[in-house]
């Protein structure tokens, strides 16, 4: 189907930060696949545990006990704030585990009344109808059939209306991205996240958070929810969590998952022995001091060089915004146009943004060496928009 609007470049391999295409041309990857190739192309760790498993056993259905699984899911817990986990194959479908997980857990409270969910403009959770819903980008809700019941959306920032919110008392959870990623980087300050976490808890209220794309590692801490010292009640993560295999998980504390019961939930491949091994390799890596702490550095640098580029070419970059390594660079000339120039003028490739941005999303092992090689060629994308601007 043409959903998509492809760039004109067809991709042949990987290594580490570099992609090529068929015709040859070696290009600076800062899209890693939208914030999920957390540790590179074809990552040494990561293809052996491919092809470890993948002479053992792919697939058996959740109907039998699956050690890999328990074994993930054993050591999300212990470095969050979850008890139990559900593995989906998507960030949208950990999104509708997350959201029947919140209205289940009103119904075994003795509150079914209890239905409405708020998301906030700006955000993005996927594809699927709860998702669409929650998230409630016109874009992607319209022409697709009535909207359905219980989902309203939040002006994002207004804590007024949020406050009603979590006052009216048919309210089963709020939904957001600590960090937005496709609707321009925002990060909602740490204190309004805390002062969530006050009323979610004086109200009855659950707190989703979708860190399928700031979370695992992107933003400097594992997740991003933890620069503010509070956690959520559910939280659903994909992306980075395979690598580049396709995992996604709903995480939820035992008391919030008390309504997902034998029977209401379910998944044919989700959490497979072939996606497990995978996902454990990733997340040990990903989860380990020494990246995280190569994220910051290497954040610390690029958002540095970024703003010195946005003083150098004011006619080009408005503003630098985002957390560690999920980076948004907003654009004075139009940010798909940009995307195109990066590419084929400086073999640079960056991410698009709503809010006219383009997104750097380098691998969250990229070196300090390779970060410079990045900037090198952002300056000669926007020296080029320059001439362009100028007509
Ligand atoms: C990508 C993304 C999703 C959807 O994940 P899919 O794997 O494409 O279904 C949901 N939420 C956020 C924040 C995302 O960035």
């Amino acid at each position: 189907m043409g959903v998509y609007n492809r760039a004109p470049l067809e991709v042949e391999r990987g290594q580490g930060v570099r992609l090529w295409s068929t015709d040859g041309t070696e290009y600076l990857d800062c899209v890693s696949g939208i914030s999920t190739n957390a540790l590179g192309h074809a990552h040494p760790k990561l293809v052996q545990a491919v092809k470890d498993q993948a002479e053992k056993l792919w697939h058996v259905s959740n109907i039998f006990k699956i050690p890999g699984q328990d074994a993930l899911a054993d050591s999300l817990c212990e470095k969050s704030f979850a008890d139990v986990v559900f593995f989906t194959n998507s960030g949208t479908e950990a999104i509708e585990c997350a959201l029947k997980t919140a209205r289940k857990f009103h119904v075994a409270n003795g509150q079914p009344e209890r239905i409405d969910i708020y998301g906030f403009d700006g955000s993005f959770h996927g594809r699927t109808y709860g998702a669409i819903n929650a998230a409630a980008n016109p874009s992607y809700t319209e022409g697709f059939g009535p909207k359905m019941e219980g989902f309203h959306q939040l002006k994002w920032g207004d804590k007024a209306a949020l406050t009603a919110a979590f006052e009216n008392p048919n309210t089963a959870a709020i939904i957001l991205e600590p960090v937005q990623g496709e609707g321009g980087c925002r990060a909602t300050p740490d204190a309004d996240l805390r002062w969530m976490r006050e009323m979610a808890d004086q109200y009855g209220v659950l707190i989703i958070f979708d860190e399928v794309q700031c979370g695992m590692g992107r933003t400097g801490k594992l997740w991003a929810h933890e620069w503010a010292s509070m956690t959520p009640d559910i939280m659903a993560i994909a992306k980075a969590l395979g690598g580049g295999f396709p995992i996604g998980a709903c995480l939820a504390t035992a008391e919030a998952a008390k309504g997902m019961t034998v029977g209401v939930h379910g998944s044919t491949f989700g959490g497979n022995p072939l996606a497990m091994a995978v996902g454990q390799a990733a997340f040990d890596e990903v989860s380990s001091d020494a990246i995280l702490d190569n994220v910051n550095e290497v954040a610390g640098y690029l958002t540095q060089q970024l703003h010195g580029l946005k003083e150098r070419f004011p006619d080009v970059i408005v503003e630098v915004r985002g957390k560690g390594l999920l980076l948004g660079v907003k654009l004075v000339p139009n940010n798909r146009e940009f995307m195109g120039w990066a590419r084929d003028e400086a073999k640079l490739l960056v991410a698009g943004g709503g809010d006219n941005l383009v997104r750097v999303l380098p691998p969250l092992n990229i070196t300090l060496d390779e970060a410079r090689e990045a900037i090198e060629k952002f300056e000669k994308a926007c020296e080029f928009a320059r001439a362009k601007v100028a007509g």
